[in-house]
């Protein structure tokens, strides 16, 4: 059985992702119901959105406020602005890791 690819395409390239739902991968579908014209598939330091996971959280909202904000000053993705922190605290809690494995040693 030959899976279908996602029918995305961008100027310059297309989705070599299989297609889920729509004739679209699930993160083209994603991009869609958000309004975003196609794009390739590059988060957060060029991570691969395959290579990510989803969550859920609830935060305070003077949280969301400060990020929605710094999401419009820069004119981009609020999802981007979630990312960026997350990653600057997982980097900070890998970098205690390394420390604390360097004392044990
Ligand atoms: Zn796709």
């Amino acid at each position: 059985m030959t899976a279908n690819l996602c029918t995305a395409s961008w100027p310059g390239g297309s989705c070599d992702r299989p297609a889920e739902i729509s004739d679209l991968c699930r993160a083209h579908y994603a991009q869609q119901r958000r309004g975003k014209t196609f794009a390739p598939l590059k988060g957060a330091h060029g991570a691969d959105l395959r290579e990510m996971v989803p969550v859920l959280i609830r935060i305070p909202a003077d949280d969301a406020d400060v990020i929605r904000a710094e999401a419009e000053a820069r004119g981009g993705d609020i999802i981007e602005v979630y990312r960026e922190a997350v990653a600057a605290f997982a980097s900070e809690l890998r970098k205690r890791a390394n420390r604390q494995q360097t004392v044990d040693a």
